[in-house]
């Protein structure tokens, strides 16, 4: 009692992931009164995903789409992040856990996202990493930039053609983005930079399954982007299913016909599955997970029965609004992130509780540092303008003010000068003798290297 009023304790509302959705709900709460956040995540930054395949081609560093959590969130004195992997939950004791170490919470959102998806077949990733994290977009530059430092060197023709080929599975925008940058960096930035290869002779060809590339697109604006990377230099391949990847050779399938293709680098950007907390949330509680691990949520993104839990973003299925999940984009995320932080509001101040509803406000992919293709429903964008709009967006979102000047100044200057700065080999002892085959080993700290194929 302080003057004869009763104190509440804060209510404390755990949010596991610093992702797009939960940083969103972290800050839409950050100036609650009588609400203490709890920001937990295994990484000590937000990572701007949509520009990691910027970081895979060299184009920008990690650091300048990454922001630290704790200076996101430094004017919330509500909030206060922690570093630490959930590793369980315990719904009906209202507590998460992080190993030994135990957090209680009174309203908890879940929002660890996903990863990739290798369909069953995760051997592959060995052999076509994917791109989701820092370490994998390093990883991913590595092998990229390695495999024409070692074609540079390589005397049998067979085996250089392999080095220069590149093989793109997955036509969506991840897809599509990483094989026209990487059409760029081989027929445009380096094209004056090695002595014995003409990196012109470069192949990129990016595969996808279904019978045209951005599915999710308009036809019209597919047609399109299949048009410019074309002009790019890509080989496009759609109804191309891939049936192995092994050995630096890739197996596809087009209608009946079956054939190889042999190259050092396979990128993944094919599917996706939720982070291994649905799983969990599955088990404990009486939700359902779909095929690809997400949680299926009521409409206002609570667990059914646990009116205290959400689960927000790439690891919910939320299928209320059109009867189709809602697509796992970073806007999605962002508005269920805010949409719960004003539920919240709404429950602790007794107000009439919101209805979620997503509104899009379109799709966009980059095909080149001078063409895109945006699809604003009521306006279809393609060249220059839609790249104009793809880049003011992509600044407009980025976290941060020094990041958003440092990408547009870089941007610009690869823009003018079709440089790509941060062609960085990285994440690998100095002298090894053939870096592309480490390709898949993940960037550690020194003392803690898996021994190399030296
Ligand atoms: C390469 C790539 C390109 C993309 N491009 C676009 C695009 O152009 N436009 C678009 O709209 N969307 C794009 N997306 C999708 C978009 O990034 C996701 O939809 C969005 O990030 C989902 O947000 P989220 O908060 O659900 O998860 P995430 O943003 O993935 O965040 C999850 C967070 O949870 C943390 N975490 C995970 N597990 C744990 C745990 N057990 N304990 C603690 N913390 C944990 C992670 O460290 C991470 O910070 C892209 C994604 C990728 C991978």
């Amino acid at each position: 009692m302080v003057n004869g009023v009763e104190c509440q304790p804060p209510h404390q509302v755990v949010i596991v992931g610093g992702g797009f959705g939960g940083l969103y709900a972290a800050k839409a709460l950050g100036k609650v009164k009588n609400v203490s956040v709890t920001l937990i995540d295994k990484r000590n930054f937000h990572l701007f995903q949509p520009l990691l395949y910027q970081v895979a081609t060299g184009t920008v560093s990690p650091a300048d789409i990454s922001s630290p959590l704790r200076s996101v969130l430094s004017e919330s004195q509500n909030t206060r992040v922690l570093l630490g992997e959930v590793s369980d939950i315990d719904p009906d004791g209202q507590k998460v856990f992080m190993g030994e170490e135990v957090i209680a919470y009174d309203t908890l959102i879940l929002a660890t996202g996903a990863k990739h998806s290798y369909f069953g077949k995760d051997e592959w990733e060995k052999s076509a990493p994917g791109l989701k994290t820092v370490e994998d977009a390093i990883a991913m530059r590595r092998q990229i930039f390695s495999a024409f430092e070692a074609a540079e060197k390589e005397t049998d023709p067979a085996k250089r053609q392999a080095l220069l080929t590149f093989v793109i599975v997955g036509g969506g925008p991840t897809g599509v983005e990483l094989a026209g940058a990487i059409a760029e960096i081989a027929y445009q930035t380096m094209r004056k930079d090695f002595r014995n290869i003409d990196t012109g002779e470069t192949q990129v060809l990016l595969l996808e399954g279904l019978d045209r590339v951005l599915p999710p697109f308009a036809p019209q604006l597919s047609q399109e982007a299949e048009a410019a990377l074309t002009k790019l230099g890509v080989t496009v391949r759609t109804n191309t299913l891939v049936t192995n990847i092994d050995n630096d050779i890739v197996t596809i399938k087009s209608g009946e016909e079956t054939e190889t293709i042999h190259a050092k680098t396979v990128l993944w950007a094919a599917g996706v599955k939720a982070s291994p907390l649905g799983k969990i949330i599955c088990e404990r509680t009486p939700a359902e997970c779909d095929r690809a691990g997400r949680v299926v949520v009521e409409a206002d993104l609570s667990i059914p029965g646990y009116p205290n839990l959400f689960v927000i973003g790439d690891l919910a299925h939320y299928a209320h609004q059109t009867g189709k999940p809602l697509p796992g984009v970073a806007p999605v995320a962002m508005q269920e992130g805010q949409f719960v932080a004003s539920l919240i509001k709404a429950k602790l101040n007794h107000k009439p509780l919101p209805q979620f509803k997503y509104r899009d406000y379109g799709s966009l992919a980059v095909i080149g540092q001078h063409a895109a293709v945006v699809d604003l429903g009521f306006a279809k964008l393609t060249g220059a303008v839609a790249w104009l709009f793809w880049l003011f967006v992509h600044i407009y979102f980025l976290i941060g003010f020094e990041n958003k000047l440092v990408v547009m100044l870089q941007w610009l200057w690869n823009y003018f000068t079709r440089r790509r700065g941060a062609r960085l080999i990285t994440g690998m002892d100095v002298g090894v003798k053939n870096p592309v085959n480490q390709s898949v080993e993940y960037y550690q700290p020194v003392d803690n290297r898996t021994p190399l194929n030296v």
